[in-house]
């Protein structure tokens, strides 16, 4: 591997479960993929497949009722992995350290310089009595302040307290961040090529269009001058000239800024524009990663598959879109069973299917091409197909049998997950 194909993050086996009234809902297992330098990963999924809390648990941004329950966050940082060598050695390993190791200050303290993140809607991501202007402002300001003392959340709000907090409530903006802030705000706000940046900054975000919002959002992300930027399906929420223009811009940032770029979205087409490696989730499993062209040309999971056979081909135009019968699972627990999470909507399911799958190389070809079927290892056996309706029980595993957890009460379930953390 060159230099230029360094990792600068290793997520290994990360799981997040919700803990909610109905039960543990395991919105993200076993999930592991690496980014590189300079390089946009693609995560693809169909909505509630765990794209978005896989990003959220990388950052560390699970709100409860979710929790990290298992896996490990590497992060290249040698000044960081050198600071914590001696200190926690198990939380280094060469110039990485793993986040989930580190003190909690210390993590909040990347969200900035380490990872920044682009959400998928602007209007409910910005504070509408804020200047634009000023919200940018504050970010570069809390980066400053950390990068002053990366150690100490104390650091970003030092001199901040409830008297002056509640000023700021009446009197927006006031005084926390400094002129030199405010100036970098509108560069950033020039550089992600916002028209008149120096008025647009004293607008509020009502005054903006999506677009323009957009472009603010990613503004705000740079302010760290972040090594991973995490965009969390950045277009959706856009018509599609617009959407374009977004992306485009990502990737002249990208280029720019020499950043690496993990990019979410359901929509393959922008996955095959801006990607080099992809990861497509299903269940909140990684059910097939490896480079475009593995995925694309030469897709090893049904799923995979599946998702490539629904898009319109203008040159060869089907009768009909060939849809994936059926829906995502509900990712309960109880309900999920031991067995490939697709199997209930695969059209080549086989009694080898009903035990956990785990991922295998997919492509003698390919040294990273991987997925989780059994498809891998073995042809397609029509006389072990599953018979028709054999997932119609009810049950939600069709009798195909539960995971060895199935059956036991979900607090039990839970207090085992929390200890075990
Ligand atoms: S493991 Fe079996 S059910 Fe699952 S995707 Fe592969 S062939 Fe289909």
């Amino acid at each position: 591997m060159s230099d230029s194909q360094r990792d600068v993050l290793r997520v290994r086996d990360l799981s997040t479960r919700f803990f909610t009234e109905e039960g543990q809902v395991n919105a993200v297992e076993g999930v592991s993929f690496d980014v590189r330098d300079g390089e946009v990963y693609g995560i693809v999924g169909e909505s509630g497949s765990g794209k978005s809390v896989t990003a959220l648990s990388v950052i560390d941004l699970v709100a409860s009722p979710g929790k990290i329950t298992s896996g490990e966050v590497w992060y290249r940082n040698p000044d960081l992995a050198e600071e914590f060598r001696a200190e926690r050695p198990d939380a280094v390993r060469d110039e990485f350290v793993d986040l989930r190791r580190l003190p909690k200050g210390v993590r909040r303290s990347l969200r900035g310089p380490g990872f920044s993140t682009v959400f998928q809607d602007p209007m409910s991501s910005l504070n509408p009595s804020l200047t634009v202007g000023e919200q940018i402002a504050e970010a570069v300001e809390v980066q400053r302040r950390a990068r002053a003392n990366p150690r100490s959340t104390r650091s970003r709000t030092q001199g901040y307290g409830l008297g002056k907090f509640l000023v700021d409530s009446l009197v927006p903006g006031r005084d926390y961040t400094g002129e030199e802030s405010h100036e970098r705000a509108i560069e950033l706000l020039d550089q992600v090529g916002i028209p008149d940046p120096a008025q647009r900054a004293q607008e509020y975000p009502h005054q903006f269009s999506g677009g323009m919002l957009q472009r603010a959002m990613i503004a705000q992300a740079l302010a760290g001058e972040p090594d991973v930027l995490i965009a969390d399906e950045p277009t959706t929420a856009l018509d599609v000239t617009i959407q374009a223009q977004i992306l485009n811009l990502l990737r002249d940032l990208q280029q720019e800024e020499d950043m690496s770029v993990v990019l979410i979205t359901h929509d393959l087409g922008v996955i095959a524009r801006m990607c080099s490696r992809v990861g497509v989730m299903y269940a909140g499993q990684m059910v097939e990663r490896g480079s475009l062209s593995d995925v694309f040309d030469d897709p090893v999971h049904p799923y995979t598959q599946g998702l490539l056979g629904s898009i319109p081909d203008l040159e060869n135009p089907a009768p009909r879109l060939q849809p994936i019968e059926g829906n995502v699972p509900s990712l309960l627990d109880s309900e999920m069973g031991g067995r490939c999470y697709f199997a209930d909507r695969c059209p080549k399911a086989m009694e080898s299917c009903l035990h956990p799958i785990e991922m295998h190389d997919a492509d003698a070809g390919s040294d990273e091409h991987e997925a989780r079927c059994v498809l891998t290892e073995t042809d397609y056996r029509p006389e072990e197909a599953l018979p028709e309706g054999y997932f119609d029980g009810g049950d939600g595993d069709g009798g195909g049998g539960g995971r060895e957890t199935d059956g036991s009460d979900p607090e039990a379930r839970e207090e085992e997950v929390r200890a075990d953390d």
